[in-house]
């Protein structure tokens, strides 16, 4: 994919996401940590020389800097006892053109490389690997490949395909027809059908510009350094795709894919040697030094003038972000490796010291330092960057209603300009192009070269988690020790079963307002500064859980979300009181800004999230849980927030709230969950206790509430295809099949079918040959679900998802398929959990590490079967997604569509 970065050097580098996974919370020198503190400065190994060695405490690792002596190659490794190891290897690609160069080539680099010459070695590593990451970005100025996983053997598999991608790919034309651009007849094997132009890029950019704020931000960031790299667009301007030549790609490659021109990163508890050996053996040794010309100048500065007011900082407001930075680096993900890489990615490809940057105390102490010394220290950054600054640019954007139109206009005259130029004996050629990358496309790979884990590598039980269930006040609380570093979980799932009907479409609203609206004595802004002072954030979302045994069954839920550092857990208590007890609902134009703001959010996400919304619509005729789903966060819940938000009265709305408050918060329908360090958690226990007698007062006229579950066994699933005319030039396409559920005995199968189908036929049906830039099927909630992703075709992707099923039931997958289905599913069900995540699955979907257990049994068995395997899984297909057999959901999201328009089957939005 295409990431905009916003430009600048260290200034774009911030510490968001700065979060790892340790398992001991005070720093102690540990075995990784301590290794890589032998290193010295100066010590040969592998053709590198050490140049420093930093112990930074602060986030629990110790940093190696080293060059490579012969390419200049840079790496910093950072050692650190976290068992999820990362990789990442960056270049600096600094386009001067608009065809996005460097974007195509990240795509085309993992089309296949000297060592792995079979298709797309990237994709099909999914499937034999454990990776807990693997992926590719193209930022403005740099293009990063990162990897990670938990498993050594894997970790030298990956390494060695990455490696080889980058340095040693094949750069095929084919390749690049298919990734980037090429003409080709709108249906390939007829050569009177219409020449268009096709291509995954071309088509991923496309849907990228059709999402105004990041039009917006592109032409921010090209109009203020307008004079280099970033006045153009390093992911391609849709209609300067088709100016890229092949030569000028493998060109780019060549100048740019080199050592010199590399950084390296490796994070983890790995052992150093290995990797330098390796990154020496299969790549740097077969390179020279260059002196690579990819270094951006600083911009001219402009002279015009600025005029704007410089107001004081409030001590709470520089508090408040020191906080916010202290969190950050207590808080632990389960990436901190990808984290790390990312933040330090900008900076150091523009020479910076990544070192530097690792060492946020020093900063922190060092920004004290000079606020003490002098208090008008931030005044006179902001008279520097802000007033003083007369590199300035106002930009503003407004709404064009014919913009779709002249896009496709425009690209209308570029494909004419460009067929007009063809002779026919190059029409004739294209012809037979097409022709021949279909056949590359459809012919059965052989990827026996690369790497591969097996079955047998995986763990055969799961790690326990082990919870304790207590109550406080009455409401039932479960508590789950963890090396939390310092900081306090704290979540709650309040019941909406006896919210009225009526009510429902209104949750969501009431999740988005309700810890912004003011309370007890703090209005909102006073609310805001006390939760950025105290906590990690307080957040209430809905929650639709499934039931994991019957599919007709469900929870139906807000969930409470907030975190804490251990010192702040009583303020954040009482944050939490004031929000049960005393949540304003007076201020219409607070909600209306709120309303507004979530409005343009739900708005603003169709065109990333396409295919969620497709797939929650096609699910809403299927199961209890789909339909609430689609009420919750569906194009129902974008159209109702659209029309709240068109509302010139909010008093109505703003009288439903406490309504919906009255049922929800409150502790009859509670259950709790907290997750601390041991020695916190008896401290935490009595404060949940307190926090519900604090709420309690609040029941009056409550009764306690039926059971968690709500049961609808009288709910019908339905056939149901709903098309939604949307202005943009992709389609998100989905198709949902009810099935079973979590405990089933076909889940699993239905599982590992559902990543073969992927892997082995969507891919290659939806992305390569159909130009879309993504698609596949999974399972979950009940059902199995196909679904395309910035698709350019809609009802030919649903015949595809149908193929697919003929696919597997023409028996054409062998037991390797199978089992890097397999693999490809356990390396999901493996994926590490954050030490504040732990004990979820069981708090929200009652799932035990029993039944957790159970199923990796079953997905173990679905190969035991020896032979009888093939055909097992061809019967459970056959049960479940045969003609006749299964009842579906269809959902479109796309252009407007005259074949839907025609079919008297469809509901047109
Ligand atoms: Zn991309």
């Amino acid at each position: 994919p295409w990431k905009m970065a916003v430009v600048g050097s260290c200034s774009r580098c911030d510490v968001q996401n700065f979060q790892g996974q340790n398992p001991s919370w005070r720093f102690r020198s540990t075995p990784a940590t301590e290794r890589a503190l032998q290193y010295q400065a100066g010590q040969k190994i592998h053709g590198f020389t050490v140049k420093e060695v930093v112990a930074v405490p602060d986030l629990f690792l110790t940093a190696v800097k080293l060059t490579h002596d012969n390419t200049g190659a840079q790496y910093l490794h950072a050692a650190r006892d976290d068992k999820n190891n990362l990789f990442s290897v960056q270049l600096r690609t600094t386009p001067m053109d608009n065809t996005g160069v460097p974007h195509i080539l990240e795509h085309t680099v993992l089309c296949g490389s000297e060592k792995y010459p079979c298709r797309d070695p990237f994709f099909k590593m999914l499937n034999r690997s454990l990776s807990t990451f693997m992926n590719a970005f193209t930022a403005s100025d740099f293009t990063m490949y990162p990897f990670s996983t938990q498993n050594g053997k894997d970790f030298q598999n990956l390494l060695s395909v990455y490696l080889d991608a980058v340095f040693f790919p094949c750069l095929r034309e084919l390749d690049f027809w298919q990734e980037g651009w090429r003409l080709e007849n709108e249906n390939p094997t007829d050569p009177t059908s219409p020449l268009v132009f096709k291509g995954v890029v071309f088509n991923e950019m496309k849907g990228a510009f059709s999402d105004n704020e990041r039009v917006y931000a592109q032409h921010l960031q090209n109009k203020l350094y307008p004079n280099h790299t970033y006045g153009v667009v390093s992911g391609g301007e849709p209609l300067a795709i088709p100016d890229l030549s092949w030569e000028q790609l493998k060109h780019f490659h060549a100048t740019h894919y080199h050592p010199s021109n590399a950084r390296f990163f490796t994070y983890g508890d790995l052992p150093l040697e290995q990797h330098l050996k390796q990154i020496q053996e299969e790549a740097l040794s077969k390179f020279e030094r260059t002196e690579p010309d990819t270094a951006v100048p600083n911009q001219p500065h402009w002279d015009r003038p600025y005029t704007a007011d410089v107001n004081g900082f409030e001590e709470e407001r520089i508090e408040a972000l020191l906080h916010k930075i202290e969190i950050q680096m207590k808080h632990q993900s389960t990436s901190f490796g990808l984290s790390l890489a990312s933040y330090i990615a900008s900076c150091w490809n523009h020479d910076g010291d990544p070192v530097q940057l690792l060492k946020i105390s020093d900063s922190v102490a060092q920004f004290r330092q000079a606020l003490k010394d002098n208090p008008r220290f931030l005044q006179e950054k902001v008279l520097h960057y802000f007033k003083d600054n007369t590199h300035r640019l106002t930009l503003s954007m407004s709404p064009d209603e014919a913009y779709l139109e002249k896009q496709v206009k425009a690209e209308e005259e570029k494909l004419q300009k460009k067929v007009q130029a063809l002779s026919e004996s190059d029409k004739k050629d294209i012809y037979e192009k097409g022709l021949e990358l279909l056949s590359v496309q459809s012919k059965i790979q052989d990827a026996s070269c690369l790497p591969a884990l097996k079955v047998s590598d995986i763990e055969p039980t799961i790690a326990v988690t082990p919870v304790e269930m207590g109550t406080a006040g009455g409401v039932p609380v479960q508590y789950c020790e963890q090396p939390t570093n310092g900081m306090v979980y704290f979540r709650a799932m309040c019941s909406l079963n006896t919210l009225p009907e009526d009510l429902k479409l209104y949750v969501p609203l009431f999740c988005s307002v309700i810890t912004k609206m003011g309370c007890g004595g703090l209005d909102y802004r006073q609310q805001a500064q006390q939760m950025e002072l105290k906590t990690g954030g307080m957040s209430i979302s809905t929650s639709v859980n499934p039931d994991y045994s019957n599919v007709d069954m469900y929870e139906q839920g807000v969930l409470l979300s907030s975190s804490c550092l251990e010192r702040n857990l009583p303020d954040m208590f009482h944050l939490w009181s004031d929000i049960f007890n005393s949540p304003h609902f007076d201020d219409e134009e607070r909600l209306r800004v709120l309303v507004m703001m979530s409005a343009q959010e739900l708005a603003n996400g169709i065109s990333y999230s396409g295919h969620m919304y497709a797939m929650t619509r096609a699910a809403r005729s299927l199961t209890p849980t789909g339909e609430l789903q689609e009420t919750f966060g569906g194009m129902e819940q974008v159209k109702f927030m659209k029309r709240i938000a068109e509302m010139p009265d909010l008093t109505q709305v703003l009288r439903t709230l406490p309504r919906i408050k009255r049922h929800i918060l409150n502790p009859l329908n509670m259950r709790c969950a907290v997750n601390a360090t041991p020695q916190k958690m008896s401290d935490a226990a009595g404060q949940v206790d307190n926090f519900m007698s604090n709420v309690a007062s609040n029941k009056k006229d409550r009764k306690p509430v039926r059971s968690d579950i709500t049961e609808e066994p009288n709910f019908k699933p339905c056939q149901m295809k709903t098309f939604f005319p949307m202005p943009f030039p992709i389609n998100f396409v989905s198709e949902c099949i009810r099935t079973v559920p979590f405990t089933h005995e076909d889940y699993a199968s239905l599982n590992i079918l559902s990543r073969m189908m992927t892997a082995k036929y969507l891919h290659g049906e939806i992305r390569e040959k159909g130009g879309a830039y993504g698609g596949g099927a999974r399972v979950g909630g009940g059902l199995f679900t196909f679904y395309s992703y910035r698709d350019p075709n809609s009802v030919q992707t649903l015949s595809t998802f149908r193929k697919s099923v003929d696919w597997v039931r023409s028996g054409q997958f062998t037991q390797q398929d199978i089992d890097e289905a397999k693999l490809s599913v356990f390396s999901a069900v493996d994926s590490p959990v954050a030490p504040s995540n732990k004990g979820m699955g069981r708090f929200l979907s009652g799932i035990t590490d029993e039944l957790k257990q159970a199923h990796r049994e079953r997905l173990f068995a679905v190969t035991d079967k020896k032979n009888g395997h093939l055909i097992f899984c061809i019967h459970v297909l056959h049960r479940y997604l045969g003609i006749g057999q299964r009842t579906c959901g269809v959902a479109i999201l796309g252009p407007e569509n005259d074949t839907i328009k025609k079919d008297p089957s469809w509901v047109v939005k």
